[in-house]
């Protein structure tokens, strides 16, 4: 691990964003911990810190100018404005149409043709958000020039089509409930966000 993710990581723990335990993920899967990243991103300065972080390493990825930085709301909103904020572009956010569940940009965000963007998120498991929001600019004309992401949840294996980065990588780990070794252990299940961290 890089000296980079064990400062991360460390910072998660240190916030009570890491939990250890027995989760039930939204995927139905079991796991023993669980990335709660709005409570290490409370914290103003460990977000701006985290965001100079990922806008250099984004930086370090591209050949050419980011005119702007998008995220899929909610969990990408924080961490992308900090990224905005360190790489002086606005930043813009895609959210679902309440009724087709479609990521669109919404509140009168436009995008001119040409621009380059970078989309960011707090966490990547699947990339499923980020190739949703990577689809939404890219039908308004934007070049999407890279992904980025405070955590890899992937072990790196996420394809977004576009080049990537992760302040720190980790390979989930996940159970069926029928083959959780956690639930033979006896251990409740719990749901995240349902209790006080
Ligand atoms: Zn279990």
């Amino acid at each position: 691990m890089t000296p980079q993710a064990e400062s991360v990581i460390q910072l998660f723990r240190a916030t009570g964003a890491y939990l250890e335990g027995h989760f039930r993920l939204t995927s139905g899967l079991h796991s023993p911990n669980y990335l709660q990243c709005a409570l290490v991103l409370r914290h103003a300065d460990a977000a701006e810190k985290m965001g100079r972080a990922l806008a250099e390493a984004l930086r370090q990825t591209v050949q050419e100018p980011i005119s702007l930085v998008v995220s899929p709301a909610l969990g990408g909103v924080i961490i992308g404005h900090e990224v905005a904020r360190a790489l002086g572009v606005p930043f813009l956010f895609t959210e679902r149409d309440p009724a087709t569940r479609a990521m669109q940009l919404r509140r009168g965000f436009t995008i001119q043709p040409g621009e380059t963007a970078v989309v960011v998120e707090d966490v990547i498991t699947t990339g499923g958000s980020t190739v949703e929001t990577i689809q939404a600019v890219t039908a308004l004309g934007a070049r999407v020039l890279a992904a980025g992401s405070i955590m890899d949840r992937s072990g790196g294996k996420a394809e977004v089509g576009v080049p990537r980065v992760a302040l720190a990588t980790l390979e989930v780990e996940a159970f069926a409930p029928e083959s959780c070794p956690l639930c033979r252990q006896g251990l409740p299940v719990v749901k995240p966000g349902s209790r006080p961290a």
